[in-house]
């Protein structure tokens, strides 16, 4: 069989760097994005030395449409076609919604939702011709229901659902499915900022900080480890998930179903 390759974009940390890792072991080429220089690609891509298929990475920043479509070119360049998108790069501001800067705002739906409407209408001829293509957007928890000073979070990743659910009835007959997985908290750098405001706010450690977040919303105690969502996109791509799409999958510990 043909090596397949992914592009997972914001893959240079977090959630995205778990799926390259996981899609990389399934036997996959794979192009790493994000916002660093060439210096640390570089370094990033030596720790994917290890795995069969091949490796490259492109630095672009996704809320400008023409680097966004340097990216997708070039990955199709450099490794001849392209068979998995996922959509992951992702930022987070939080404030109450008439405090909320209306250039964060404009950053989150840029990054967190319209990036991935650009990637998509790039991937989709090709996905379309091949008669092949897997689109996984990493959405949130918060794509499902709210929380307080997550305006422009929420409305990204309420829409990104929405907008997922469109290309999966739109090339569902292609051999094309697009899905959204919706995490909880996950120990990643991204909750970095959110910890901080606890723990100055509690005066209590990082830990503990930690732990007041997690069980504020989740009934499972603790942070989700990366790879849970790596694992879930490696399924997503197979044979065995090629009825699933247009859905919206909680990988929560609980949170939304409360
Ligand atoms: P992270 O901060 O560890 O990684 C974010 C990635 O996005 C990085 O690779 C970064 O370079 C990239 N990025 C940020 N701004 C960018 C820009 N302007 N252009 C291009 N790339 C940019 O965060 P993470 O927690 O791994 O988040 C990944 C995704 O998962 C996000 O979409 C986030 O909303 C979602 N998510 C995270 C959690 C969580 O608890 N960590 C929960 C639910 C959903």
């Amino acid at each position: 069989m043909q090596t397949r390759t992914a592009l997972v974009t914001g893959s240079s940390s977090g959630i995205g760097l778990a799926c390259a890792h996981r899609l990389a072991a399934s036997g996959m080429n794979i192009m790493l994005h994000g916002l660093e220089d060439d210096a640390f690609g570089k370094g990033l891509c030596e720790q994917f030395s290890e795995y069969p298929g091949r490796c490259a990475y492109f630095q672009a920043d996704l809320s400008d449409v023409q680097q966004l479509e340097a990216l997708v070119s070039q990955t199709l360049t450099h490794f001849g076609g392209l068979d998995v998108l996922v959509n992951n790069a992702g930022i987070q501001f939080t404030a109450p919604t008439e405090a909320f800067p209306p250039e964060k705002w404009d950053q989150i739906i840029a990054i967190n939702l319209s990036a991935a409407f650009h990637t998509s209408r790039l991937c989709l001829p090709h996905f379309q011709q091949q008669g092949f293509g897997r689109i996984i957007n990493i959405a949130s928890v918060h794509g499902l229901v709210a929380s307080i000073h997550k305006a422009a979070y929420c409305a990204a990743k309420h829409g990104l659902i929405g907008f997922t659910k469109v290309v999966a009835l739109e090339n569902a007959a292609a051999g094309i499915t697009a899905n959204c997985i919706c995490p909880g908290w996950v120990d990643t750098p991204l909750l970095n900022d959110q910890i901080a405001a606890i723990a100055a706010e509690n005066n209590s450690t990082a830990e503990q900080a930690k732990h007041d977040l997690v069980v504020a919303k989740q009934a499972y105690p603790d942070l989700i480890k990366p790879d849970a969502i790596g694992d879930m996109v490696v399924f997503l791509c197979s044979d065995a998930a090629c009825a699933i799409n247009g859905a919206a999958m909680p990988i929560d510990g609980a949170w939304s179903a409360q």
